[in-house]
C-alpha cells in the first residue's frame, strides 16, 4: 500500500479524532485501526514531550523506517500522567513543525546593505561568525572598569534565547556564552515570568511554582487571575475540572470574560493593572474577620518577627521608609529606596526577636494589618471595577481555605507578570497563601504557569544576565575572588533551628566553576567568570536600548524572535539595525532575521550582516526539558534533522571548537576562559552528546572522595546535592539537577506510574520523570504538618511522620518532625509576610500602570511605582485625551508566542489567521466599528491594523467615575508570515518595567482604536 503524506496526514488526525468522533455516534474503528496499522509495520515509536506551552503533555512520535526517515505520525501519549493521551490544538499539530515545506533547511546569509539572502555552507558560516566574535569581542572586552575593578567582560556582544532548547543545551550555550565573557545574556523568561522568581523567592525562598499539574485537582478552590489556562495551557484544565468534579470553587477574576471564566462557579471582572487592590482588599478581609490560619501564621510565618522601628510607610505619600527621590515628572516621582530600616529586631543571639501573640505594634501581623486598613471593599470596588459584591463574594470563597484541612491555589501567567508592579502583586497572592496557611500542602501553593515548554529549564539554566545556574547571583566587580563572593552571597542564620540551605553555596559554586572549567581550580576559574559594575542593569529592555544606542556589535537570537516578542518593538527593530552583525537561529524565517526587509526598512541602508541558521525541531533530537511544576522529561530523538538543519547542540560545538582554535592560533584578549572551556567532556566524535552533558549537569565525582565514611570513586555520578564539595572534588553543572541523571541511569527518563496509596490519592507520580530538587514534588511540604508530623490535611497529605520516618512525598529536609522551621530556603526558616529583600516596598502597594487614564489615585499621592524601570525620552500617554482605552495583549489556544512556529503550521494558522481587536460593543458603537470590519488601533509609540471583534466578553468599567473602555489583542502576529495579517501587538506595548525585574508592562498600556 502507498499513501502519499495527505494520506498519512488525514490518518493521523482520523486516530486522533477518535475519541471525539466516537462520542457523537460515527464509528471511526476502521480507520483508527489501518492508522495502528500502519505506525506498527512502518514506523519506529519515541515518547516526546509537546514542545509548546509549560504543561509538558506526552506525544507519541511515529518515525517512517523506510524512505526518508520522516515523521508518519504524533499523538498525545496515553500513558502520560499529565495529559492522559490529550493534546491541544498546538500539541496535536506537531507533526507540521518538522513535516514542513516551509522549514529552513540551509544556512542563509545576507550581506551588508544587500536586500536578498543567499546560501551558505554550514563551515563557512560558523568560521565567519567566530571570526565576528572575535573581532567584537577582541575590540570590546574590558579587563578592569573605572575604579579599577576585574571584570573581565565584553560588553559589545549581546545574547538572547532560548527557552525553546533542552536543559543539557540551555547549560551548555550559557557556559559557553558567559566563557566569551558575555553579561547582556537574556532569554524568553524575562520577558514571561521573570517577576515570579524573585517574588516567589522573596516569600518561600525558591522561585518556582510551589506544586505541580496534577496536584490541582486536590484544590478546593482555584483562583484563576492572572491566566487563563483554559486557552493558555488547555491541558491543565483537565485537573482543573478534575478539582470542580471533587466539589471546588473555580473562580475567575481577569479583565475579560474568558474560556476559563465559562467554566467558573464565580466571575469577577476587573480592570487590567489593578491586581494589587484586589488582592491586598482580600488580606484585610481575611484579618478583619480572623480567617487566617493562626497555628501555621504563628509558626511558620514571619507574622510574630518585631520589626525595625524605624520602618514605616507613609499611606499619604504612598512610599516606604529610605525613598531617595531622584526625579519628578508631571505625573510620577522616580527614586529608589534605602531599605536598612526594612530589616528585624535581633536578640542577643542574632536571632529575629518575634512576639507570638502578634500584638505587638511592630510585629509584621500588626504592620500588615496597619498597611491594608485603607484597602476597603469601596476603594478597591472604585480602582478595579469590580463591583463590591463580587468581591466580597470572592474573598469568602477563598478565604475559606484557610481551614486547616482546606486547600486553594492559584494559577496565574502573563496577566500578573507583566506589569512595572509585577513583583509586588505576586507577593500579594504569596502573602495570602501563608495567611491561610496554602503552602506545602496539596492543593495549594502559588502555581506560576509557565509558557514555554522550557522556560523553568532555561531559568534554572541561568539564560539570564543576573544570576548563574541554580539561582547563583552573578559576580560582581565588588566580590574579586571566589571567597569575597561566597562572603557575600551565603547567608549566615544563628538560629539552629533554620535549615538556611543557602549555606551550601560555596560547594554549588566551586561545583559549577568545574563543569564549565574541569581543568582549573575553581578559585583560579572564578577569574574567568564575567563580573557586572556595581549597579548595572543589563536586563531585556536595558539591552535593547542600549543596541538602539549602537553600543553593541553583534547579537545571538537563539531561537528567540524579539522583533515581535520585545515590548516596544519599533524601538527593537531599530536596534538590530545598529548591529554589525546578527547570528538567527530558528525552524523558521521570522521578523528578527528577517527585520532588514521589514516594514519601514530600507536594506540599502542596512549594515547588519545577517546569519540565519537552520535548526532542527524539538522531536529529531534528545534531551530533557522541565515542566513548570519542575519536572524534568526526558525526549527522543525520533527522525533526524531536516536536510541541512542542525541540532543546537551541535551547533554550539561547532561554534565553541571554532573560536578554541581562533583563539589557539591567534591569540586575543583573555583567551584563558575559551582555552579552558569544557568541550571534551560533552562531545562525542565531534557532536554535542547530550547524555554526556546530562551526566555532568547532575554532577560527578572528579576525584576519589571520602564523606562520612563512604568512599565515592572518581567519575562516580553525584546522588544527591547534599554530597556537593566546595574542595573542587565534585562537578555539577546545576545543583537543582544534582540526583536527575545518577549510578541508577537517566532518572528523568522513568515513565512508572507506581506509587503507594498516600501517594496515589493526591497524584504525586513519584516514579515518573524527575522532579528538582531531589525529586520533591510538592515545594515546603514541611509547612504541611503540624509540629508532631502529623498532617494538617489528613485525607490529602504530602507528608506524615510515621514510624520514625516520613512517608509520601520527599520531604523538605530529612530532619524530625519540628526540628527544623519548615522554609528551609530563606535565611529565618520562616515564610515571608514582609519581604525586606524586594527592592520597592517590603509589602505591596498600589500603584497604576506606567501608562494610565488618571492623574490620580484613591490609595495615595504617587500614581506610579516610584522605582520603576523606564527611560528618558520614552513615549508615554498617560492621560492623554488622543488615547483613551486601556489597551491589553493576550494569547489564543492556537498560536504561540511570537507565532514563529505557529504561523507556520497550516492547521494551526487556518483558525487563527490573522491579529484582531477584541473590544465591547458600547465602544464599537462609540467609534461605529463593526464586527469583522478593519481597525487600526495605535498609540504614540506604533499602530497596527487588525479585524475587530465586538463581542459581549468586554464590558466597559466604572472606574473612579469614568467610563473605561478596553483594547484586546493577541500578540502572536508579525508582518512577515502569514502577509497582510497584522503586525506584533508589541508594537503598541512600552518599554518599561518592574521596578525588581524589568519585565515589560504589556499587559496594560493605553491605546486609541479607530475604523481603518
Ligand atoms: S501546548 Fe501545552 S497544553 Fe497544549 S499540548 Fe502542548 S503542552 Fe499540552
Amino acid at each position: 500500500m502507498i499513501l502519499n503524506r495527505r494520506g498519512f496526514i488525514k490518518l493521523s488526525v482520523a486516530a486522533g479524532s477518535f475519541l471525539a468522533f466516537a462520542g457523537l455516534g460515527f464509528n471511526m474503528k476502521p480507520t483508527t485501526a489501518k492508522a495502528q496499522l500502519l505506525r506498527i509495520n512502518w514506523g519506529r515509536e519515541t515518547t516526546s514531550i509537546c514542545c509548546y506551552c509549560s504543561v509538558g503533555c506526552g506525544l507519541l512520535v511515529h518515525t517512517s523506517k523506510e524512505g526518508q526517515g520522516r515523521t508518519i505520525n504524533v499523538e498525545g501519549d496515553p500513558d502520560h500522567p499529565i495529559s492522559e493521551g490529550s493534546l491541544c490544538a498546538k500539541g496535536a499539530s506537531v507533526y507540521q513543525l518538522a513535516e514542513n515545506e516551509n522549514r529552513l533547511t540551509k544556512v542563509l546569509y545576507r550581506a551588508p546593505y544587500t536586500d536578498k539572502w543567499v546560501e551558505a555552507p554550514w563551515d563557512w558560516a560558523i568560521t565567519r561568525i567566530a571570526r565576528k566574535v572575535k573581532e567584537a569581542r577582541d575590540e570590546t572586552f574590558v579587563k578592569t572598569n573605572d575604579q579599577g575593578q576585574v571584570v573581565n567582560r565584553t560588553d559589545g556582544i549581546a545574547h538572547v534565547g532560548s527557552a525553546a532548547l533542552d536543559n543539557e543545551e540551555c547549560w551548555y550555550l550559557q557556559a559557553l556564552m558567559r566563557s566569551l565573557g558575555l553579561v547582556y545574556i537574556e532569554h524568553q523568561a524575562r520577558l514571561c515570568h521573570s517577576s515570579s522568581v524573585p517574588s516567589l523567592a522573596e516569600s518561600y525562598g525558591r522561585g518556582a511554582m510551589t506544586n505541580h499539574y496534577t496536584d490541582l485537582m486536590n484544590s478546593d478552590c482555584i483562583l484563576m487571575m492572572g491566566g487563563n489556562p483554559a486557552e493558555c495551557h488547555p491541558v491543565t484544565f483537565k485537573w482543573i475540572m478534575k478539582a470542580k468534579e471533587n466539589g471546588a470553587t473555580l473562580i475567575s477574576v481577569d479583565p475579560r470574560y474568558n474560556r476559563s471564566s465559562s467554566k467558573a462557579d464565580i466571575f469577577a471582572p476587573m480592570r487590567s493593572g489593578t491586581d494589587i487592590p484586589f488582592l491586598l482588599g482580600m488580606v484585610k478581609y481575611i484579618l478583619d474577620n480572623d480567617l487566617y490560619f493562626k497555628d501555621y501564621v504563628v509558626n511558620y510565618t514571619n507574622a510574630a518577627f518585631l520589626v525595625n522601628p524605624d520602618f514605616y510607610f507613609d499611606p499619604e505619600e504612598g512610599l516606604f521608609s529610605g525613598f531617595q527621590k531622584k526625579s519628578e515628572t508631571n505625573f510620577a516621582v522616580f527614586g529608589s529606596y534605602d531599605r536598612d530600616s526594612w530589616s528585624f529586631q535581633k536578640d542577643n543571639d542574632g536571632i529575629p526577636k518575634r512576639d507570638t501573640s502578634l500584638q505587638d505594634p511592630n510585629c509584621v501581623f500588626q504592620l500588615l494589618k496597619k498597611h491594608v486598613e485603607r484597602y476597603t471593599l469601596d476603594r478597591v470596588s472604585e480602582t478595579t471595577g469590580t463591583p463590591r459584591d463580587k468581591l466580597e463574594e470572592v474573598y469568602k470563597a477563598f478565604a475559606a481555605t484557610g481551614a486547616p484541612d482546606k486547600s486553594g491555589t492559584n494559577t496565574y501567567a502573563m496577566g500578573w507578570t507583566q506589569h512595572t508592579i509585577a513583583v509586588q502583586l505576586i507577593r500579594s497572592m504569596a502573602m495570602i497563601q501563608l495567611l491561610l496557611g496554602n503552602v506545602g500542602n496539596a492543593g495549594g501553593g502559588v502555581n506560576a504557569l509557565r509558557g514555554e515548554s522550557n522556560v523553568q529549564g532555561s531559568t534554572d539554566s541561568a539564560l539570564l544576565y543576573h544570576i548563574i545556574p541554580a539561582y547563583n547571583p552573578t559576580p560582581r566587580a565588588s566580590w574579586p575572588t571566589l571567597e569575597d563572593y561566597n562572603k557575600a552571597n551565603t547567608p549566615v542564620s544563628h538560629d539552629p533551628k533554620s535549615a538556611n540551605w543557602w549555606q551550601n553555596r560555596p560547594k554549588y559554586i566551586a561545583s559549577l566553576l568545574k563543569a564549565m572549567y574541569p581543568d582549573k581550580e575553581p578559585s583560579e576559574s572564578y577569574n574567568y567568570m564575567p563580573r557586572l559594575d556595581a549597579g548595572q542593569d543589563c536586563s531585556w529592555l536595558v539591552m535593547f536600548d542600549h543596541m538602539h544606542q549602537g553600543k553593541f556589535k553583534g547579537l545571538f537570537a537563539w531561537g528567540m524572535n524579539p522583533a515581535v516578542s520585545g515590548a516596544d518593538t519599533n524601538k527593537t527593530r531599530e536596534a538590530l539595525s545598529k548591529l554589525d552583525w546578527l547570528v538567527n537561529v530558528n525552524i523558521f524565517h521570522n521578523e528578527t532575521g528577517s527585520f532588514w526587509h521589514g516594514p519601514g526598512m530600507d536594506p540599502g541602508r542596512i549594515k547588519t550582516e545577517v546569519f540565519m541558521l537552520p535548526a532542527a525541531v524539538f522531536y529529531e533530537k534528545e534531551g530533557s526539558i522541565t515542566n513548570s511544576g519542575r519536572w524534568a522529561q526526558w525526549r527522543y530523538e525520533g527522525p533526524k534533522p531536516l536536510g541541512g538543519s542542525k541540532r543546537d547542540g551541535d551547533m554550539m560545538v561547532m561554534l565553541a571548537r571554532r573560536l578554541k582554535a581562533l583563539y589557539q592560533e591567534e591569540g586575543g584578549e583573555f583567551p584563558e576562559p575559551i582555552a579552558n572551556f569544557n568541550l571534551d567532556n560533552i562531545v562525542t566524535d565531534g557532536k554535542f552528546d547530550v547524555e554526556k552533558m546530562a551526566r555532568l549537569h547532575n554532577g560527578y565525582f572528579l576525584r576519589d572522595k571520602t564523606i562520612d565514611g563512604t568512599t565515592y570513586k572518581a567519575g562516580t555520578q553525584v546522588p544527591s546535592f547534599a554530597l556537593l564539595q566546595d574542595d573542587g572534588s565534585t562537578a555539577c553543572g546545576n545543583w537543582l539537577y544534582c540526583g536527575s541523571f545518577t549510578e541508577d541511569g537517566n532518572l528523568m527518563a522513568r515513565r512508572d506510574k507506581t506509587q503507594t496509596d498516600m501517594q496515589a490519592n493526591i497524584a504525586l507520580f513519584p516514579n515518573w520523570s524527575w522532579a528538582w530538587p531531589v525529586n520533591r514534588r510538592v515545594l515546603y511540604n514541611r509547612a504541611s504538618v503540624d509540629k508532631n508530623g502529623r498532617p494538617y490535611a489528613p485525607d490529602k497529605a504530602v507528608i506524615k511522620w510515621q514510624d520514625n520516618q516520613w512517608v509520601g512525598d520527599v520531604p523538605d529536609g530529612g530532619w524530625g518532625p519540628s526540628e527544623k522551621h519548615p522554609f528551609i530556603m530563606t535565611t529565618e526558616g520562616y515564610g515571608r509576610l514582609f519581604g525586606p529583600g524586594l527592592v520597592d516596598g517590603p509589602f505591596p502597594e498600589h500603584y497604576e500602570p506606567l501608562e494610565c487614564p488618571f492623574e490620580e489615585q484613591p490609595f495615595s499621592k504617587q500614581l506610579h511605582n516610584p522605582v520603576a524601570l523606564h527611560f528618558e525620552g520614552e513615549k508615554r500617554a498617560v492621560c492623554d485625551p488622543r488615547y483613551p482605552f486601556v489597551g491589553t495583549t493576550y494569547r489564543v489556544t492556537e498560536h504561540w508566542q511570537s507565532g514563529v512556529m505557529t504561523r507556520w503550521t497550516p492547521w494551526l494558522l487556518e483558525c487563527m489567521p490573522e491579529l484582531f481587536a477584541e473590544i465591547d460593543p458600547e465602544l464599537a458603537k462609540l467609534r461605529e466599528i463593526n464586527n469583522g470590519d478593519k481597525v487600526i488601533v495605535e498609540n504614540p509609540r506604533g499602530r497596527v491594523k487588525a479585524v475587530a471583534i465586538v463581542s459581549h466578553r468586554l464590558a466597559p468599567y466604572k472606574v473612579m467615575g469614568q467610563n473605561l473602555h478596553m483594547v484586546g489583542l493577541p500578540w502572536h502576529y508579525g508582518w512577515l508570515q502569514p502577509k497582510d495579517s497584522g503586525d506584533a501587538a508589541n508594537l503598541l506595548t512600552p518599554a518599561v518595567g518592574d521596578a525588581n525585574t524589568g519585565i515589560p508592562e504589556t499587559k496594560a498600556f493605553m491605546v486609541n482604536i479607530r475604523k481603518a
